[in-house]
């Protein structure tokens, strides 16, 4: 049965200490907040801000008793253990769903990118009971009071779901970040969309087929008379989803092709950036930045160095597949 209305709540985490750079998203039908699921959930060192924050919306964080992730990226499902030792079940891709039960290398991957900003940034993932632990197929559709259907889109990982739930007149995109990710305390004057392409899944051919699959996904839910929006983990909500995806797509190809040919060049060699590297990428991103209106610590954190090598060595794993 289709709900009358969903409440779709985002609640900032606190990612990296900045406002606005990681959400998790309360939802539930009409007034029944113990009926709430929780999309997404954080890394785990932001567990008690978005214990907080459930609070400051009067949802017990203890009551939860369904979380739907994105992906396993620890920005996204960090604390998805957490949730699961006070009794939650947890819906994943089949693909994601071992990384869940047993962390250790997605650990392991964390901090090999990430080094010692790990204990800082992400914190320890704890691991969930396979019992506890659902894998949903593409196209699945779940918890009917929601009508949650999961949108396998892979291209930014290969364990990636897209969660739609609907209700008479919306449909809320879950997009974790195959629509990337916006810049925090951006407005409509400074957006700006940053695309992530990290190792170990980059694939610019499955993100680009992704991305015609939301397209029509769009056009079905418009269509069929419901507005949509896109919700993304990082940065917030996209209420022009055809805009979105099309900014979406140009960004995808410019910076693709930026990596692809500097990986070409012989610049990162074993998958390693150098730092002729990073000089060409930031002379090619941070000016297009600043054009943006994007603040100067903003670009600092989240254009720096690591995102740069994160995606440079992504591109270069996908050129050696
Ligand atoms: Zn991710």
């Amino acid at each position: 049965m289709t709900a009358q209305r969903l409440n779709v709540t985002p609640i900032d985490v606190g990612y990296l200490g900045v406002r606005g750079a990681g959400a998790a998203f309360a939802v539930s039908p009409g007034a029944a907040a113990d009926a709430t699921v929780l999309v997404e959930t954080g890394p785990a060192v932001c567990l008690a801000n978005l214990d907080a924050g459930l609070r400051s919306v009067r949802i017990a964080p203890e009551a939860i008793r369904h979380v739907l992730v994105t992906h396993v990226h620890l920005d996204h499902a960090g604390a998805a253990g957490h949730f699961a030792a006070r009794g939650a079940h947890v819906w994943v891709h089949p693909r994601g769903a071992r990384h869940l039960i047993d962390p250790e290398r997605l650990v392991a991957v964390t901090r090999a990118v990430h080094g010692s900003r790990f204990e800082l940034e992400y914190g320890m993932p704890m691991p969930i009971a396979a019992s506890q632990v659902h894998a949903v197929g593409d196209g699945d559709r779940v918890m009917e009071a929601f009508d949650a259907q999961a949108i396998a889109t892979p291209g930014h990982a290969k364990h990636h779901h897209a969660w739609v739930m609907r209700d008479a007149v919306r449909a809320h995109v879950f997009t974790g970040d195959v629509t990337g990710i916006l810049l925090p305390q951006g407005t409509a004057a400074t957006r700006f969309l940053a695309v992530p392409m990290p190792p170990s899944d980059m694939d610019a051919v499955a993100w680009r087929a992704s991305i015609d699959r939301l397209e029509a996904l769009v056009d079905a839910e418009e269509g069929g008379g419901r507005t949509v929006t896109l919700w993304l983990t990082h940065g917030g909500a996209a209420s022009n989803a055809r805009a979105h995806l099309r900014e979406l797509r140009e960004r995808l190809d410019e910076e693709h092709a930026l990596c692809e040919s500097l990986c070409r060049e012989g610049l990162v060699p074993d998958g390693m950036p150098g730092p002729a590297a990073i000089d060409r990428y930031s002379a090619w991103l941070w000016p297009r930045a600043d054009a943006a209106g994007v603040r100067p610590e903003d670009r600092a954190a989240f254009l720096g160095a690591a995102f740069m090598r994160m995606n440079l060595a992504g591109v270069a794993q996908e050129i050696a597949r």
